[in-house]
């Protein structure tokens, strides 16, 4: 009974690595369309109206590289937790994160209370 449970919590973690690679990957395609988009609009020239309209889409676009950025580094440490076999614990104060977390955020590598408490934290700084 236990074998079985394990085999299959081991299989599901296969599954999980298997979608946290494939979301990293999304994520630095993106990275990397968004990079080219603003590379390749750079030599372009613009009058008054279009230069603000560009200076605005290229801070939204900055904002949104380093959003992807966290994302990446977010699914990376989750592939290195669950690597090192603590995939959904959390790594604050060791509670099991629940399974619908799990599903919803697979890269969550604390539970939604810590998570919080990091999240204010970090805005707070
Ligand atoms: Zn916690």
């Amino acid at each position: 009974m236990l074998n079985a449970t394990s085999v299959r919590v081991n299989g599901d973690l296969v599954q999980i690595r298997l979608r946290l690679t494939a979301m990293a990957e999304v994520l630095e395609e993106r990275r990397h369309a968004l990079a080219t988009n603003l590379e390749s609009t750079r030599e372009e020239v613009f009058d008054e109206l279009d230069r603000a309209q560009r200076i605005s889409e290229v801070n939204f676009a900055i904002a949104l590289e380093s959003g992807i950025v966290d994302a990446s580094s977010q699914l990376a440490h989750a592939i290195a937790v669950l690597d090192a076999g603590g995939y959904g614990l959390c790594e604050d104060c060791g509670a099991r994160i629940s399974a619908a977390r799990l599903s919803f955020r697979p890269e969550s590598t604390r539970c939604l209370t810590c998570q919080g408490t990091a999240d204010s934290k970090h805005s707070a700084a």
